[in-house]
């Protein structure tokens, strides 16, 4: 099998609230629409373990893990900020998806797989070093990558961002680490209000206006990421999957299609191919409308999966 498909029940636990739009049924969209593709049978099923603490640290400050396992509640919602509350399985929840993303890495490293999808929630990508933000807790996909360089050894890993919300977390990790491309396109001016200013030679931020239609998605790819991607010759591709630029969310204000998403794992996957021997970890992040959240994903895993 070439494709790993890693989740756990604890993802489905989390719940901020019955109007949350970052909700335990994106589990189930993306899920179903495996099922009903008939693309779900062809993948390597797993359950993610629990990230560890030392696994946590290589890219969270010791006192904010400490505090996320303190502030856990037994009962009832604690909000770590205005959009992100824990309820008393969002620990677990959050550990697993952590977890997930180095089982990818893991799995991937040892040929087991050729690359690896992780169905998680929380997501990650907003969360910074030592700050829980925009529904995420633990950067899963930052983890993942700091788990391939210390654990593997890896010395150039890339992260391809088309969340359309910029992942100011991974930034905030990553910003003075070469070791480490981040490749985001994301609208902009928007949540997280930030990014259009703060990029490097190794962080290759991409804001668009409100309405970037699914060509013109494609086209700031080719001039921006891809040619950057093909300079730093990563040995590990990542994607933070966040599926919320889709027309039909609302939340995103974008106008990409399922076929923009099967477009841009196709570019990544000929990367992947060129430099990385095939290595690919993709962590799922954003995506609000459900039915396109499934459809968009399974795309995606089809994609990735060569079938
Ligand atoms: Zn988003």
């Amino acid at each position: 099998m070439h494709t790993a498909y890693i989740t756990h029940p604890a993802c489905l636990k989390h719940d901020m609230g019955e109007d949350h739009p970052e909700c335990p049924a994106r589990i189930h969209s993306i899920e179903d629409q495996l099922i009903t593709s008939g693309l779900l049978q062809f993948l390597d099923r797993h359950e993610a373990p629990r990230a560890t603490r030392e696994e946590l640290a290589r890219v969270h400050g010791r006192d904010y893990i400490e505090t996320i396992f303190s502030q856990a509640p037994s009962s009832g919602l604690v909000y770590l900020d205005a959009d992100t509350a824990m309820n008393p399985h969002s620990l677990e929840a959050a550990l697993r998806a952590a977890g997930a993303a180095v089982m990818a890495v893991d799995m991937v490293m040892s040929g087991k797989v050729e690359n690896a999808f992780c169905n998680i929630r929380p997501p990650g990508h907003h969360a910074g070093r030592n700050s829980a933000a925009g529904f995420c807790i633990f950067n899963n996909v930052a983890v993942a990558v700091a788990h391939a360089l210390e654990q593997h050894g890896l010395q150039r890993v890339a992260i391809a961002d088309f969340d359309v919300h910029h992942g100011n977390g991974t930034e905030n990790i990553f910003h003075d680490d070469a070791r480490v491309m981040l490749c985001s396109t994301f609208r902009h001016p928007y949540y997280p209000y930030c990014g259009a200013n703060s990029g490097n030679d190794h962080i290759i931020n991409v804001p668009l206006p409100a309405g970037t239609s699914g060509a013109e998605f494609r086209a700031v790819v080719t001039d921006y990421w891809l040619p950057a991607l093909e300079r730093f010759q990563p040995q590990m591709l990542f994607f933070s999957a966040g599926f919320d630029a889709h027309r039909e969310d609302d939340m995103g204000g974008f106008g990409l299609r399922e076929a923009d998403y099967v477009w841009v794992t196709e570019q990544i996957k000929e990367i992947a191919a060129r430099h990385a021997s095939r290595r690919i970890v993709s962590v799922l992040e954003g995506g609000y409308a459900l039915h396109a959240l499934g459809r968009s994903a399974t795309a995606h895993i089809k994609v990735l999966s060569g079938l």
